[in-house]
């Protein structure tokens, strides 16, 4: 080896002891790639070393051996850097070559790889020694593989950056590779070369894995080649120039000032020519917009907007037409509980291209402190690639590798972000610059009080509507109230009228003294049924009140299902025979007893099939069907299912939730339930409601089916009630009943219109005074408070 050759050697091998005591460094304090980095120097290292250490015939094919293991070192270090799968894959393979590679070398008794001359004397055997085989088909393998590695990861890469840090690597293996190459056997000015290349390589791969943003190749080549055409068309000028000057000094026998036209007149003719080249090259390889005139169009037309999905349109328009992106879209911040960060993409109609997902920040990560305490723009490679990011939770990480966007900026307003501005990729796939992050930030900060004063505009319509819903309500509140009046009016006056009525005739007939009897044990019989029918409304409306307050007892004891009907049934067995209606019931004595209390039960299915009576004409049909419902818990935790069906008049879908309200019912409430069982007998609306009170209070559930209430096609409807065989713990426990509350209060309403009111006042205090100033509609009580205070 030349003294040359030693010097550099040396020298390159303190350069490499140098890189592995700082990547070492970095490697102890954070790990993942820079392992591989550690290990890929050290092997040159070691390798150089060696090779230094002579031409003895075991030091030149160890450092041969040692330069193959840093070939597969070398697609370990890119798989790890660009987070790519099929490490593990590579390194088996890489490993298994190897294996068999130093083990034939070193099988043969005289290992030759690396040695003066080694392929042509390994190929020139026959058959062809097997270690410089696998040698050369591993290497040339190892090297298009190598290459194809990074280059797959820049076709696959979802950001520009990660296909700009793929491309990287796509350099960097050529160095790697060829200076190895050269590195492991030739002249000494072959090896020599290949330390140099190698040396260059391995700094290359130092700096891909230490740095964040590895320069942007495409852009950088880009350089080279308006570098490369300024070179050409300069030498061009001046080779012409020199022609011209030759042929005219031979003509003109070296006249000085024929030099000097030529001179002025390639200088002439090359300042316009490079300056035309310059304009090309920036036309064709750069075509960004200006963005001053998009960004004041922007300001000016943004204080005009309040609707939140136009302020994201003009946002993301604007977006694309300086930065050219593809897409974009603004992520609501709201501050939740223990100061989390809700995040949440704001709905942007034809232009939105977020996804509709909700995310949360906590306080104490980094990326609210980037975009929340700082309020840095953010981008996604950094998210996914910084060492900074390293510690972000999953979701949080997930969150926004689901929005699929490139750059973030933080919308702040009053010093407070209250969303981000989401930039997409790029049409051209160029990655986002420093410029640009920039300019994004500016977007979003123009977007600041638009965005606000929409959002504001949203709350008060959401408030509005939650108003107008309200108002609905108490309107079939007051409905339900007058109904109540009216019902309960009637319901109390008919008895009452026939009490007194009774009260008459008796006092009349006795003071005449021409009472008999059979008179008055009938009129009696009347008396007695009339205080019932009182009776019976009056403990229905106490029970209602219970339900609502929670307080209706039940005393759970075992009981069957059958048993529960039957008594259910059998005060109506005479009006289901009067009226010609034929009941079935099935399956009832298959199901299992049910811990319930009886009495209640028995009272619900009353209910029910008293409906079923009453709306179903003359002659219909009941059919009650019960069936087991098995849970995958175990039989304990199974429930029962009753259907009972009619072929009545059927429910109006937009009935069959309000059924189940108290006081409500569909007929005329001007009609007392007289007929208790007669087709169509009106009654006070609270059959179902107690019916639903008792069967939830089992922790069971009650609702309808019917196609409809129609007169003519009797539809028909069917109860479906589900009780568990073993109720919760909760319908064990019962509130105490204080008060009787039978319908909506005035102090509710009061209460409900304060609430409201406060929901205002903290709008307000939230979004500040300006809320006061800003362009939004008014908002109109659809409930005044003295009108509530009055009922
Ligand atoms: P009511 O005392 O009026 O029967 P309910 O609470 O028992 O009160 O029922 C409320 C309303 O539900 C009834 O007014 C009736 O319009 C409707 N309804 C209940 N059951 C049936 C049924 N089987 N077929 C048709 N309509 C029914």
């Amino acid at each position: 080896m030349s003294f040359f050759s030693l010097i550099l050697g040396l020298g390159i091998s303190i350069f490499f002891a140098l890189l592995l005591a700082v990547a070492g460094r970095d490697a102890l304090r954070l790990r993942g790639v820079y392992r591989w980095l550690v290990a890929l120097v050290a092997l040159l290292l070691a390798g150089n070393t060696l090779r230094l250490a002579g031409e003895s015939p075991l030091a030149v094919p160890a450092s041969l051996y040692l330069y193959s293991a840093a070939l597969v070192v070398t697609g370990a270090l890119i798989l790890s850097d660009l987070k790519r799968p099929g490490r593990r894959i590579w390194l088996i393979g890489g490993g298994l070559w190897w294996l068999a590679l130093v083990g034939s070398d070193l099988a043969s008794g005289s290992p030759m790889l690396g040695h003066p001359d080694w392929i042509a004397t390994g190929l020139g055997q026959s058959p062809p020694d097997l270690a410089i085989t696998l040698a050369l088909a591993g290497w040339s393998a190892g090297g298009l593989l190598l290459l194809a590695l990074p280059l797959t990861a820049c076709w696959r890469a979802h950001l520009p950056e990660v296909a700009n840090r793929a491309l990287f690597w796509a350099l960097v293996v050529p160095l790697l590779w060829f200076g190895l190459f050269l590195a492991a056997g030739g002249t000494p000015a072959l090896i020599s070369a290949g330390w140099i290349t190698a040396f260059s390589g391995a700094l290359g791969a130092a700096y891909g894995v230490s740095t964040q943003h590895p320069f942007h190749v495409r852009q950088a080549i880009r350089r080279g080649m308006g570098l490369l055409a300024v070179i050409l068309i300069t030498a061009a000028v001046i080779l012409l120039a020199l022609l011209v000057a030759s042929i005219l000094t031979r003509e003109t026998e070296g006249d000085a000032l024929v030099l000097v036209v030529v001179a002025l007149a390639a200088a002439a003719f090359y300042v316009p020519l490079r300056e035309l080249a310059g304009w090309v090259l920036r036309r064709v390889f750069s075509p960004a917009a200006d963005a001053a005139p998009a960004l004041r169009l922007y300001g000016q037309q943004i204080t005009t907007v309040i609707d939140l999905e136009q302020v994201i349109h003009l946002a993301v328009q604007t977006l694309s037409r300086v930065l050219d992106v593809r897409s974009g879209g603004v992520v609501l911040a709201s501050f939740g509980e223990e100061g989390r960060v809700m995040l949440e993409p704001a709905p942007a109609g034809d232009s939105g291209a977020l996804p509709a997902r909700k995310g949360q920040l906590g306080q104490k990560g980094a990326l609210y402190h980037r975009l929340f305490v700082r309020k840095m723009p953010l981008l996604q490679y950094d998210l996914e690639f910084g060492q900074a990011y390293a510690e972000v939770s999953a979701a949080e990480r997930d969150f926004f590798t689901d929005l699929r966007m490139s750059a973030y900026a933080p919308i702040i307003v009053d010093g407070r972000t209250i969303g981000l501005l989401a930039g997409g990729a790029k049409c051209n796939d160029e990655p986002y610059y420093a410029a640009d992050l920039e300019t994004l930030a500016t977007i979003a900060s123009y977007s600041g009080f638009a965005l606000r004063n929409a959002r504001l505009v949203t709350d008060l319509r959401r408030l509005n509507k939650q108003l107008e819903m309200a108002n609905v309500d108490f309107e079939r509140l007051d409905r339900v109230k007058t109904d109540f009046i009216t019902i309960a009016s009637h319901e109390l006056r008919t008895p009452l009228a026939q009490v007194r009525g009774y009260a008459d005739i008796l006092e009349s007939l006795s003071t005449q003294g021409v009472l008999q009897p059979e008179q008055m044990s009938a009129m009696m019989h009347n008396l007695r049924k009339a205080s019932e029918r009182m009776e019976e409304l009056i403990s229905d409306m106490l029970d209602v009140s219970k339900i609502d307050v929670d307080a209706l007892d039940f005393h759970f004891a075992p009981a069957t299902l059958e048993a529960i009907v039957r008594m259910a049934i059998d005060p109506l067995t005479e009006a289901i025979r009067a009226r010609k209606l034929s009941l079935s019931a099935r399956g009832l004595r298959q199901l299992s007893p049910i811990e319930a209390d009886m009495q209640r039960l028995v009272q619900a299915f009353r209910n029910i099939i008293v409906n079923a009576v009453k709306y179903t004409p003359d002659g219909g049909l009941i059919d009650i069907r019960a069936e087991m419902e098995p849970h995958p818990d175990g039989p304990g935790t199974d429930s029962v299912h009753i259907a009972i069906k009619d072929t009545g008049i059927g429910i109006d879908p937009a009935n069959q939730e309000l059924v189940f309200e108290k006081f409500y019912r569909t007929g005329d409430p001007s009609l007392h339930s007289s007929g208790a069982t007669k087709f169509l007998g009106a009654g006070p609306g609270l059959g179902l409601t107690i019916a639903r009170g008792i069967v939830e209070g089992h922790g069971g559930r009650i609702w309808v089916e019917s196609a409809g209430c129609d007169m003519e096609k009797l539809p028909g409807s069917t109860f479906h009630v589900v009780l568990p065989v073993r109720p919760p713990a909760e319908a064990y426990q019962v509130t105490p009943f204080e008060v009787t509350r039978l319908s909506i209060s005035a102090g509710e309403r009061r209460e409900f219109m304060e609430q409201v009111q406060r929901a205002q006042a903290d709008l307000k205090a939230e979004w500040g005074a300006e809320a006061e100033d800003s362009q939004t509609p008014p908002v109109k009580p659809p409930l005044q408070e003295d009108q509530a205070a009055s009922e």
